[in-house]
């Protein structure tokens, strides 16, 4: 129990700093379909893996190929979704599949571990939160299939992406998720247009890989 105590005490004040903080980011709806719930398995900081410059990350429990909507506006700033690789070993951590969102004030949304072939936005399409962006999986360094979502900023002196502190709308109090939380979306999804299925690429001709079933 002591053990437990010390654990838990120095990341208190962190955490209340966290959700004070991350009321100045409340912007998000959860990325998922409206009615549905989701529970989050890993929050931060002081968790399982989401430290550094993941520590503000949120881990949401989800079968593979849970359609995916944008939590907010953007456009989609890149996009990987070839892997068909993943396990719980840190050496998969470059393996995960992705759709990074980049928001009007110059943030962006990381969308992580989606399945092979799950995205259905390319890079430069303009997004509305609603729009379905791709499918869960659970690519990369990952114990079981879920969603890792993070809202990041662009850390001029280190060139790297780094996490920031953020609340969804639909999460009560301070709109951080909690360790084990169940959360419901009330984000409804937008109609198709976002998908690929009538993108045309550079060519002319349809592009490839549009229209994929999860
Ligand atoms: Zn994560």
């Amino acid at each position: 129990m002591a053990v437990i105590f010390l654990a838990l005490l120095p990341g208190c004040f962190s955490l209340a700093e966290r959700d004070k903080r991350a009321q100045d980011q409340r912007f998000y709806r959860l990325p998922w379909t409206a009615g549905e719930s989701h529970r989050c398995i890993q929050t931060g900081p002081g968790s399982y893996s989401h430290e550094g410059r993941d520590e503000f990350a949120v881990d949401f429990s989800m079968a593979e190929g849970t359609a995916l909507l944008a939590a907010r506006d953007g456009v989609v700033l890149d996009v990987r979704e070839d892997s068909d690789r993943g396990g719980s070993d840190r050496e998969f951590a470059a393996d995960g599949n992705y759709v990074h969102i980049g928001h009007a004030d110059g943030t962006r949304a990381v969308y992580l571990h989606l399945g092979k072939g799950g995205a259905m936005v390319d890079p430069g399409r303009r997004v509305r939160q609603g729009d379905p962006i791709g499918f869960s999986g659970s690519t990369g360094w990952s114990t079981t299939p879920h969603l890792h979502f993070a809202v990041e900023r662009l850390n001029p002196a280190t060139k790297r992406w780094a996490s920031i502190p953020f609340a969804f709308i639909e999460v009560p109090g301070s709109g951080v998720p909690r360790f084990l939380g169940k959360y419901r979306s009330r984000n409804q999804p937008t109609e198709i247009r976002s998908t690929r299925k009538t993108s045309v690429a550079p060519g002319g001709m349809p592009a490839p890989g549009g229209g994929r079933s999860p």
